[in-house]
């Protein structure tokens, strides 16, 4: 994807642009233009070991005086809906939450292989200490997927509290603390999964855990579960769940991984939430270019590296054109208000002629931007040829291509066909992109609550509706048409994002203890009953 800074003359062309349909839209009905919505005012378990020991012992651990000094200020400054946040010891709740979070962490879950029992038999059995009921259910023993349960006293469907237990490998000589250690330093918790995504397991199971030692009266229950083989796309874990024991979730709701805050994303002024309420689809290609075999010495046009090699320039020279989706426009509709101009007015009118051209140089030029404006083809796998003089007979690549909304399939292949021009080229379907087009919803009670506590729990944010670019497990709750919604409680500055499938990932201790919180918060004002 080619990528441009601004350069003088489109920021000058978008000012002129901009005072022009200023000037036109003074004239015109103001109704004719789409206009931005108000918005909230700003006011140690080694690997192989047994099951380790459940309790915490604060005393045991290096943090205790991090964890004092990390303690957000949120605690005081929250006015809970249903019950008194301040009436929880958060001190005694933060240690054993530290403590559970870095045995956890300990567990390697990487997938592959995948194998969870070890990690989730630790969850069930503080759960089971605490009298929380909960189940197991496997498709595989060795990856195991858990669900506990707070009931409510209505026959109001249950909130949903999803996190996954697996993670992606780690490479541990690359890394500045061992992946699996669970290191506490600088004032961070760091490890394989500290935020994708054992942080959200820790933050719902203690959720539970002060719901029921209070015995806060729930109106609506509250459900977890954590799940095996997210990683892998789910066909073990989420999806599994879902299609054979629906019946044991149901949810009204769902809250899972997704979006994180990040202080004045895009230049907007505070924290930026982008909350997932919709995911880009997924779709893998092969590409297989048939050549025929020979002696290296001897150049042909029937290399299929050749072939494969120029079929690959043809599609990949250009990303495909930039798409406003409903819910970009959303997304930027509501950030217009906390940027200044001519982004503002950009963002405000995105869907005006040339607008998103303009932006698409400037502001919105941002890789990650750009990958959810685009449906994108990314190449990922090589593979041709057994020695230096030999040509094979075939070469092969995989492309990991991600649909927007909206965007048909079919249509998007016989695109790629159309640039390969090629028969000697074969495109198949690794994975077909779901048919989905539900999108969880901008208001009703769990959009509400969302923006209310994000409001609430971190100073000047907003939560604001987002596409995510790369898939979760909501999807799989999304067709169903359960309301999910992608939201990591936790801010993050621009290169900790990037240690979510990279080195040395890491949360910091502030960023978890409020994700207690916020999880809490989040969970009494939906399921509470109201004082
Ligand atoms: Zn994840």
């Amino acid at each position: 994807m080619k990528i441009f800074n601004r350069p003088a003359s489109v920021l000058a062309l978008s000012m002129v642009l901009a005072a022009l349909l200023f000037l036109a839209r003074s004239r015109a009905d103001a109704g004719a233009l789409p206009s931005a919505p108000t918005i909230a005012p700003i006011t140690t378990a080694p690997q192989g070991s047994a099951v380790p020991p459940v309790t915490a012992n604060p005393a045991a651990s290096p943090s205790v005086a991090a964890t004092a000094a990390a303690r957000p200020a949120v605690a005081q400054k929250s006015a809970p809906v249903a019950t008194s946040a301040e009436g929880l010891d958060w001190l005694q709740l933060d240690s054993e939450a530290l403590g559970y979070f870095r045995t956890y962490l300990r567990f390697d879950t990487s997938n592959p292989p995948g194998k969870t029992a070890a990690a989730i038999d630790y969850l069930r059995h503080i759960l089971q200490r605490e009298g929380i009921p909960s189940e197991v259910f496997s498709s595989d023993p060795a990856k195991p997927n858990l669900v506990a349960r707070l009931p409510g006293s209505s026959n109001l469907k249950p909130l949903l509290l999803m996190s996954h237990v697996d993670v992606v490998p780690a490479v541990a000589s690359d890394w500045s603390h061992p992946p699996f250690r669970a290191d506490v330093a600088h004032g961070y918790v760091w490890g394989r999964g500290a935020l994708d995504d054992k942080s959200d397991g820790i933050m719902a199971l203690m959720t539970l855990i002060a719901l029921h030692r209070r015995h806060v009266p729930l109106v609506r229950g509250v459900e977890m579960m954590v799940n095996s083989d997210e990683e892998s796309g789910g066909d073990m874990g989420a999806q599994w769940m879902v299609s054979t024991h629906w019946e044991a979730l149901d949810p009204a709701f769902a809250f899972n991984e997704g979006g994180t805050g990040t202080p004045n994303w895009m230049g907007a002024s505070g924290t930026i939430f982008r909350i997932a309420v919709a995911e880009k689809r997924v779709m893998w290609l092969k590409l297989i270019a048939h050549g025929r075999a020979g002696h290296g010495s001897e150049p042909t046009d029937q290399n299929p590296n050749l072939i494969l090699i120029r079929a690959l320039y043809r599609v990949l020279a250009e990303q495909p054109p930039m798409r406003l989706t409903r819910i970009f426009r959303e997304t930027a509709q509501a950030m217009a208000p906390r940027m200044s101009d001519p982004m503002s007015f950009e963002f405000s009118h995105l869907d005006y002629p040339l607008m998103l051209e303009l932006a698409g140089h400037g502001p919105l030029s941002d890789e990650a931007v750009q990958a959810v404006l685009r449906d994108t083809i990314v190449p990922t796998m090589l593979d041709a040829g057994i020695k230096v003089n030999v040509i094979p007979s075939i070469a092969e690549a995989t492309l990991d291509c991600r649909l927007l909304p909206g965007t048909d399939p079919s249509k998007f292949l016989d695109h790629i066909n159309t640039l390969i021009d090629d028969p000697r080229v074969v495109v198949e379907f690794l994975q077909m992109p779901d048919r989905s087009r539900y999108l969880s919803p901008r208001r009703g009670p769990a959009w509400e609550a969302i923006k209310q506590v994000v409001h609430q729990d971190f100073p000047d944010a907003v939560a604001v509706p987002a596409l995510q670019a790369s898939a979760t497990d909501s999807r799989f709750l999304r067709d169903r048409r359960v309301p999910a919604y992608g939201l990591i409680p936790v801010v993050l500055e621009g290169p900790e994002e990037s240690r979510i499938h990279g080195v040395d990932e890491r949360i910091s201790l502030q960023n978890f203890f409020r994700g207690l919180r916020v999880t809490y918060d989040l969970t009494t004002r939906l399921c509470a009953r109201k004082p």
